[in-house]
């Protein structure tokens, strides 16, 4: 076989191989051909290309990845611009082989007159709208809480989850804990946080991004949460190391993710590697695909370079993150069962 033909067919086997997405902000989402659609409609703003995205080989520090996120809030600032974005990454997710998608996103408002909570209703019309296509992907969504909100905002998307959550059919599941690591501190969320756990909703939080934020995360571990994203600096620490393993905490990790964003600083010196070994609860994710140009096939095809996974490790891996998922236990048999369905197609194309 060609050396060509071989690289297509493991591309093909990436997406052929049914994922589930769990780590995926909303906006960070936008793909290039959906940002022209939206960057068309608004001229006046003047952005060119390549503002919003880093494109291979490029990196961004953290404080120029949240500038990205302030343009691409600029111009999805319509209930009728997020409607577009939901379905389009959600088409993309599916068209990526992705089966089961949680987004998140943080409730925004904006002098177009979307408010907080219609920008939650318009990302429900959108997955709604999409469930109508029969789009072979099911999808959730968890209400964000950006740090720079502190507890008062905190406790305001408590009460907007908790009111969808017992409102939206098993759509709203939970609540992610994001924005600028350097800002604000943990203990300012611990309320609104537990507050949200006594309702029934899951908590997705980032933790340990940056190394200074040890004691921070020692707290919020006291919840605890129900995911951990990225957890970068967790391994600094064999303390904090024991409670997430005794906890068996999953952790989201996001390769692309934190090379771009210049927090890890090479392949394969990501903890996945670390916590892998350990045989610790995993799950690959993108972030934002949009912003750092990557989807999630070539996020398992990058870990399975990087720290030499045969095809086997890789299903098990897509496998086991169905275990992770926010939504019911009946939902998680209906997902495995789909999984052994279509194992034997998936492994066909590569012999
Ligand atoms: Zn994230």
């Amino acid at each position: 076989m060609a050396e060509g033909q071989h690289e297509q067919l493991q591309e093909q086997f990436y997406i052929d191989l049914p994922k589930v997405e769990l780590h995926a902000h909303l906006n960070g989402s936008i793909s290039s051909t959906t940002m022209k659609k939206l960057v068309s409609k608004k001229p006046h703003l003047q952005i060119q290309n390549g503002m919003t995205m880093i494109d291979k080989g490029q990196k961004r520090t953290l404080e120029e990845c949240f500038e990205m996120f302030r343009i691409i809030h600029q111009v999805t600032d319509t209930a009728e611009d997020i409607l577009l974005v939901t379905k389009d990454v959600i088409r993309e997710f599916a068209a990526d082989g992705v089966k089961y998608l949680e987004l998140r996103s943080t409730p925004r408002e904006s002098p177009s007159g979307m408010n907080k909570r219609t920008y939650v209703e318009t990302v429900l019309e959108g997955i709604r709208q999409c469930k109508e296509e029969e789009l072979d992907i099911d999808v959730r969504f968890l209400l964000a809480i950006d740090r720079r909100g502190g507890s008062t905002v905190a406790k305001q998307t408590v009460k907007l989850a908790e009111d969808f959550f017992s409102s939206s059919n098993g759509l709203v599941l939970g609540l992610d804990l994001s924005g600028d690591p350097t800002v604000g501190h943990g203990k300012d969320f611990m309320d609104p946080l537990s507050e949200a756990k006594r309702s029934g909703l899951k908590l997705a939080l980032h933790l340990s991004e940056i190394p200074s934020q040890q004691e921070e995360t020692a707290l919020l571990l006291n919840l605890p949460p129900d995911r951990i994203g990225h957890g970068t600096f967790l391994w600094n620490s064999p303390d904090i190391v024991e409670i997430v393993k005794q906890k068996q905490i999953p952790l989201e990790l996001c390769l692309t993710s934190n090379i771009k964003g210049q927090t890890v600083p090479s392949f394969d010196k990501h903890h996945f590697g670390f916590w892998y070994n350990l045989g610790h609860p995993s799950v690959l994710c993108t972030d934002d695909k949009g912003v750092f140009a990557t989807d999630l096939s070539l996020e398992y095809q990058l870990a399975a370079n990087t720290f030499n996974l045969n095809s086997q490790q890789v299903w098990d891996l897509s496998y086991q993150a169905i275990d992770y998922i926010f939504a019911s236990e009946s939902d998680k048999s209906h997902l495995k069962e789909k999984w052994n369905m279509l194992k034997s197609d998936v492994f066909n194309h590569i012999l």
